[in-house]
């Protein structure tokens, strides 16, 4: 039940974001979400094990070498949520606006979630090349560079 966090959080009634479900496909696909909600900040997503494991980016994914941005990760989003943009209404979670930041495909090279470091590839419009997630120590938070 990796999608129970996300569907606690919101009220399917009053939110236009997907319900979804754990979805795997064939595809390997990672989106940027900038959302100005009380605080403006990017969600990066990538496509894997049948959702999209996420992090919040409050400066946003870097688009050049030698920046390192802090990436909390927060509950797993649904597969269907890549192609979601819209308004979230006032007093839901996460309410304001989400656009489409970057999109493409993404490929390991190397690591795991699970061992807390992971270099990839990443093929956006926006963001391209070599990539590296790597995990604090305390488990939530992230750092995330081109390299
Ligand atoms: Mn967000």
């Amino acid at each position: 039940m990796t999608l129970g966090k996300y569907r606690q959080k919101r009220e399917f009634s009053k939110t236009s974001e997907p319900k979804g479900a754990i979805k795997k496909t064939s595809l390997s696909r990672f989106v940027v979400q900038k959302h100005q909600a009380r605080n403006l900040h990017y969600d990066f997503r990538l496509e894997m094990e049948g959702v999209l494991k996420s992090w919040a980016v409050p400066k946003g994914v870097p688009e050049g070498k030698g920046i390192k941005r802090l990436a909390i990760q927060v509950e797993d989003h649904p597969v269907d949520y890549i192609n979601f943009s819209g308004i979230i209404p006032e007093g839901e979670y996460g309410a304001g606006t989400v656009e489409i930041w970057d999109k493409g495909g993404w490929k390991l090279i190397e690591g795991s979630l699970g061992a807390g470091s992971l270099k990839f590839n990443l093929a956006g419009k926006k963001l391209k090349g070599q990539y590296v997630l790597v995990r604090f120590r305390d488990k939530k938070n992230w750092l995330i560079y081109k390299t």
